[in-house]
């Protein structure tokens, strides 16, 4: 398998490239300086010898690693984004590598006084006596999910040069703008022809995911009537009191802060007010597609109490659905992630399987045609300056990714 040395080196080159990605913009990507990357993994995936590499005009970049085996064997899929999230600055990355980390803090910046410790991310004891891949306390690593291209980058370079180990077609696919719900928009299922894929884009190892949100962002817009405080009597209506009520007659337990597991939310994340207007920003999360659809009803028909309470129309709600659940998609391929199980058992990995409380790029994909689990590429505290990522979890994940291609080929 790649030696530490080479895949730290193979990371590093990935994460001092600045790709933040950015919500404003309209372009794909979305911002210019993705393509820097881009370029480069196209580059490096010719040279390690894969075919039929191509990038699209929208940053997309696919590649083939051609099967060597006779027998008919579904061709397969693996995913990652070069994006970093605009959460916090991706420039200037000045990785710092730590050997045989000790358990104790980690002095990322020691003129700004800048510490990941055990105490605030108990994760990290996990992770006692191996190599762990830093920030400089300044910015955010990148790992996720640079973690997940140089481990696919790393699987295919060892099955190219292990050709004893038998394996049908594999499909790899870098995206753009995941970080900003984008990075599935413009993937061209057809083209990347797989019977199914897999994200590399989870977080700690053995993270296994089938089951995601699905998700809903709602506007409520209230209309009140300003007149002169003086004279208001009987006249005024004033929108922020009526938001209050739209508010509070929410359950107040059901929102992201009281909520855990498969339990589901809204979520007020905005509001702007006046007297006259006031709106609202929520989003709407339930992985039970009944309980999902009962929430935007229920956001409805406050919005009609309240307009019969006030005798007219002064709160409109308009709901859009964002991402769905993709567990009822995978459900029916279930083998697809049981094979991901066996991989990670044979690597010696206790497979973490939990639904995750948001969305990725595998359940649009797989509401796209293409089913996608995702898998663990490693990291811990994305998007943000404690990011880190354990070398040794990625070398499980290299290992993982090959051993799914090997157990496809022996089915
Ligand atoms: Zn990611």
């Amino acid at each position: 398998m790649i030696t530490k040395y080479d895949l730290i080196k193979r990371f590093t080159s990935y994460v001092t490239i600045d790709t933040e990605s950015d919500p404003t913009s309209d372009t794909t990507p979305s911002t210019a300086k993705q393509w820097v990357l881009a370029n480069a993994l196209v580059k490096e995936l010719i040279e390690i010898g894969m075919s039929e590499v191509t990038i699209d005009t929208n940053g997309y970049v696919m590649a083939t690693l051609p099967g060597n085996v006779d027998a008919l064997v579904p061709t397969i899929g693996f995913i990652s984004h070069y994006d970093t999230s605009p959460d916090f600055t991706g420039a200037n990355v000045k990785p710092q590598v730590v050997e045989d980390y000790d358990g104790g803090d980690i002095v990322l910046n020691k003129d700004e006084n800048i510490i990941l410790s055990p105490k605030d991310f108990d994760d990290l004891l996990m992770y006692k006596g191996q190599t762990l891949i830093t920030t400089d306390g300044t910015t955010l690593l990148g790992a996720d999910d640079k973690a997940g291209i140089a481990e696919i980058i790393s699987a295919m370079e060892y099955l190219l040069k292990h050709p004893e180990i038998k394996h049908g077609q594999i499909r790899v696919g870098f995206t753009p703008d995941e970080e900003i719900g984008r990075g599935a928009h413009k993937f061209d299922v057809k083209k990347f022809d797989a019977d199914w894929a897999y994200t590399m884009d989870g977080s700690q190892v053995g993270e296994l995911e089938y089951e995601n949100f699905n998700a809903a962002g709602a506007v409520v817009t209230i209309q009140g009537k300003i007149v002169h405080p003086g004279y208001a009597k009987g006249k005024m209506v004033n929108s922020m009191y009526i938001a209050m009520d739209y508010i509070n007659s929410l359950p107040r337990l059901e929102t992201p802060e009281h909520t855990e597991g498969r339990e589901g939310f809204f979520h007020l994340h905005n509001m702007k007010g006046e007297v006259d207007c006031t709106r609202l920003q929520y989003i709407i999360r339930d992985h039970n597609k009944v309980h999902f659809e009962a929430r935007k009803e229920m956001m409805q028909k406050l919005a009609d109490e309240l307009n019969v309470q006030y005798g007219s129309d002064r709160v409109s709600v308009e709901i859009k659905d964002q991402y769905f659940n993709m567990r009822e998609k995978i459900e029916p391929v279930m083998h697809i992630v049981d094979i991901a199980e066996q991989a990670m058992k044979k690597a010696g990995i206790k497979p973490l399987i939990k639904p995750i409380r948001g969305g990725t790029d595998g359940s649009q994909l797989s509401y796209m045609g293409l089913p996608c689990p995702n898998i663990f590429a490693g990291g811990h505290n994305f998007h943000g300056r404690f990011e880190y990522v354990p070398v040794e979890s990625m070398q499980k994940a290299i290992e993982v990714i090959v051993n799914i291609a090997q157990l496809v080929a022996e089915k």
